[in-house]
């Protein structure tokens, strides 16, 4: 099933996801969901939080850009060790339409729990390196647009007000109580 994804600076990407205790159907079916949401919005990762569950999960696929690289689930992911520097133009499924420059670390090894609840360890470059930080900063409420000078996320952050409020627009909007009513009742 596909999920609407949050836009920033919606307050559950600030929160920190929860560790999953069993891999079960509930979770595979939760991994289901995600890859059918971030391919439907044609992304490369996903955080289950952007999808509103604070529990780490994490979905990726770089295959278009890494073509020996595989989808890859991620239960309780754990970076090990991080190792150089690069510097790359990410956006985030989360933040539509926007790309800065941030500064990752070049290789990651991490730890996860496979959808069966396998663990296992992956040492990754390029882009995979790049969406692992990435969506597991995800899980600790934390978002790209916290690597950039508060400048640019200021910027950001009004226009994503601007696509909100669009949004906001297509649904009836509830009948506020009328201040200057009130304010005469009072008198
Ligand atoms: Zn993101």
């Amino acid at each position: 099933m596909v999920h609407e994804i949050l836009v920033w600076p919606h307050p559950v990407l600030k929160q920190k996801a929860q560790p999953v205790a069993v891999v079960d159907d509930s979770i595979r079916t939760l991994i289901k969901d995600m890859f059918e949401s971030m391919y439907a919005a044609d992304g490369v990762g996903l955080a289950a939080p952007q999808i509103g569950v604070l529990k780490n999960v994490i979905v990726l696929d770089t295959t278009p850009r890494q073509p020996e690289s595989k989808p890859l689930a991620m239960v309780n992911p754990e970076i090990l060790s991080l190792e150089g520097k690069c510097s790359y133009k990410e956006g985030c499924l989360s933040v539509p339409g926007e790309a800065e420059d941030v500064e990752r670390a070049a290789v990651v090894t991490a730890r996860y729990l496979d959808e069966e609840g396998v663990e296992r360890t992956i040492t990754a470059d390029g882009l995979l390196a790049i969406a692992i930080q990435h969506e597991t900063d995800h899980l600790k409420g934390v978002m790209f647009v916290d690597h950039i000078s508060s400048m640019k996320r200021e910027l950001i952050r009004k226009r994503m007000k601007k696509i909100q409020s669009s949004m906001a627009e297509e649904v009836p909007e509830k009948p506020e109580k009328k201040k200057g009513a009130a304010r005469s009742e009072a008198r």
